[in-house]
């Protein structure tokens, strides 16, 4: 354990492994009157993470990120066992960037026992990577619920990277009365439009030069259907021939949908996303953005 006595100076991190002395912790930040922003993670962090980190800062929050590979979001042949995990690393890149605590649970800590209780947030979840991946969305409702009653920070930050668990979360805090603001936060992007991502670490060299496509493609689809140009149908087919032309080997889904309800639209006249989730090699890769 190591929650320091530093942990209501300026800088220095402190690293909490329970609940009690994750609170312990949040409780010396609130005594001395500060705010708290908590930032999920699943670790293996990039400058995508580091981001969330500096949008708490930058409205004053001491900023509480917590790294815990979340089982019960992986599905049974998904990649939770190779996950990449680098706590030593990601504790090096939080402290340079002022984060003050982190919160990294054993799974015995974050499930003592069976959870009989789940968060299920329905209609939302219906489209894109829901039926993909059954029981990712609860299971990322439940754990973010769990994570934001244990720290009851003022707010959460989350990357709009993964724009339909962002919309989950946010109607998740607002169904439930969470007193929580829910922060989105853009997607940080490689130079050449790659979005960050724990799981680039899977790609070989081959794979990452076709990955720059997934960008340039959605790019192409929001240039087309923009202001209710081309037809939604006809743009992300063309994107979809041309992915896999460039060597993806299965575009899961790439639609143009309402930036709200996330049901797919045929023609943009209001604020659309482009949304798309593919397969390169053995990783999967989603991203987003938007039309405008
Ligand atoms: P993860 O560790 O993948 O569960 O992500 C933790 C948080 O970081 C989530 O809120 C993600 O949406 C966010 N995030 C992941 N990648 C990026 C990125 N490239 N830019 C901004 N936020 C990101």
């Amino acid at each position: 354990m190591a929650i320091k006595n530093s942990q209501t100076q300026e800088r220095g991190l402190a690293v909490a492994r329970t609940v009690a002395e994750l609170r312990h912790a949040i409780a010396a930040f609130r005594a001395a009157g500060r705010t708290i922003g908590l930032i999920p993670t699943m670790g293996a962090l990039h400058e995508g993470h580091i981001s969330l980190v500096r949008g708490a800062l930058g409205r004053s929050d001491v900023p509480v990120t917590s790294i815990f590979v979340n089982p019960t979001q992986f599905g049974p042949n998904e990649d939770f066992a190779a996950y990449p995990r680098d706590e030593a690393g990601d504790l090096a890149k939080l402290e340079e960037a002022g984060c003050r605590l982190v919160f990294a649970p054993d799974k015995d800590e974050m499930y003592p026992g069976p959870q009989l209780t789940t968060v299920h947030v329905s209609e939302i979840t219906d489209g894109l990577c829901g039926p993909l991946r059954p029981g990712h969305f609860d299971g990322v409702a439940t754990v973010v619920t769990k994570l934001l009653m244990m720290a009851m920070p003022e707010r959460g930050y989350f990357g709009e990277k993964d724009y339909q668990q962002l919309q989950v979360i946010k109607r998740m805090a607002r169904d439930l009365a969470m007193p929580i603001e829910i922060v989105g936060m853009p997607t940080v992007r490689e130079l050449d439009g790659l979005a960050m991502s724990s799981r680039n670490r899977y790609l070989g060299a081959a794979e990452r030069a076709t990955a720059l496509h997934l960008y340039r493609q959605m790019m192409a689809v929001a240039r087309a259907v923009r202001d209710g140009g081309a037809s939604c149908g006809a743009a992300t087919s063309d994107a979809t021939k041309a992915l896999l032309a460039a060597g993806f080997d299965k575009v899961e889904y790439l639609t143009v949908i309402d930036a709200e309800s996330l049901e797919p639209v045929e023609r943009v006249s209001g604020p659309a996303r482009v949304v798309a989730a593919t397969r390169l090699g053995r990783t999967r890769l989603i991203d987003n953005i938007a039309v405008d």
